[in-house]
């Protein structure tokens, strides 16, 4: 290894002003103590943030930096979800494919995004030339320590790589992801007694307070389509919590605000699998879980966080609903537009909402 080439690029990355020095320190320890026995050349920013205490959100901007300063190598392995062996790795998101092949267990899989992904990185082949070889299952420990899908959720990745995008016409499966839905209440007549300059100024204050928390809590925004937003989180309880948080924002907006300038929202929250695509050089997602979180919203009431049967069964994200004050919660059976058969659906209306 080209140690002083190494601890060169990591002058740089601690020159960044955004840098965060603990943890490019950590990198710095990790790879000069591990380095000899290192058995594989990769790394995960999880086992970087675990040794030096530090939270996995601080490492990954480092990391990801780090690539852009020929540092680093990014890597997306698949991992065969029979023996967990590395059936291939890409450098780029476009090489990525919906169908893998273990030779070992001679069979095809599909590369499931959240389960069968996971991110790596190793050291720029400038700075260390040593021939990766894969391991199996050993070290690759199930579920992935970073999966594509996390990755995919890290505000600064879209950032720093948002061009990394899956090719055209391929498609990826993700196990789970949550996505929310919301749409501003009552939005048509606001346009009407306000006009079209005023009202709109007052949708854009609401596209920023809904931004900032869905970003503060790791959610990406997927789209608007009209005044609706679209955005999906690793977890539920992220999903939650930014929601939350918004609503209380909008709640010392309105205090500011005369009625007919006050924004209410309508909320939805859906789990469940989807496929990552690319559209227009995008990421974005597919499915039925984001028709029936759109379908989920649309039953929701001023004010009101509707969430499937799915959401309510994961004990978390009840606990943040505990902890957070919200009470009132109501079970309803619904039909949903284009999704058959009576569905349940739960409502629960925010204290900070009037
Ligand atoms: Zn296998």
């Amino acid at each position: 290894m080209n140690t002083s080439l190494f601890l060169q690029k990591l002058e740089i990355l601690k020159k960044r002003p955004s840098a965060f020095i603990p943890a490019v320190e950590a990198i710095q320890r990790w790879v000069l103590e591990f380095e000899k026995t290192l058995p594989k050349q990769r790394i995960s920013p999880v086992d970087v943030a675990r040794y030096a205490n530090l939270s996995v959100n601080q490492v990954v901007p480092e990391f990801l930096y780090g690539v852009l300063d020929g540092l680093f190598d990014l890597n997306w392995e698949v991992h065969c979800p029979q023996c967990h062996t590395i059936t291939e790795d890409y450098q780029q998101l476009s090489k990525a494919s919906r169908l893998s092949y273990c030779k070992g267990c001679e069979k095809e899989f599909e590369t499931d995004f959240a389960r069968w992904i996971e991110v790596t990185f190793s050291l720029n082949k400038e700075i260390d030339e040593r021939k990766f070889t894969p391991l199996c299952a050993e070290y690759f420990a199930s579920p992935p320590l970073l999966s594509g899908l996390e990755l995919i959720h890290y505000p600064i990745f879209r950032t720093l790589f948002g061009d990394q995008v899956l090719s055209d016409r391929e498609q990826m499966q993700i196990a789970s992801v949550t996505v929310l839905f919301t749409d501003i209440t009552g939005s048509t007549e606001m346009y009407e007694k306000l006009g079209d300059v005023v009202a709109y100024n007052i949708v854009r204050d609401h596209f920023d307070i809904l931004f900032n928390q869905i970003e503060k809590q790791g959610g990406t925004i997927l789209k608007t389509i009209g005044d609706a937003v679209m955005a999906s989180f690793i977890r539920n309880e992220l999903a939650l919590r930014a929601i939350i948080d918004a609503l209380e924002q909008f709640r010392q907006y309105n205090n500011k605000h005369c009625t007919d300038e006050q924004v209410h929202i309508k909320i939805g929250i859906h789990r469940g699998s989807a496929i990552l695509v690319n559209l227009n050089d995008r990421l974005d997602y597919f499915g039925s879980t984001i028709n029936k979180a759109a379908r989920i919203q649309a039953v929701a009431e001023s004010g009101e966080i509707c969430f499937s049967e799915q959401v309510y069964q994961d004990a978390i994200f009840m606990q943040c609903l505990k902890e957070r004050g919200m009470k009132n919660m109501s079970r309803h059976s619904v039909n949903l537009k284009g999704i058959n058969g009576p569905q349940t659906v739960y409502k629960i209306r925010s204290h900070v909402v009037k």
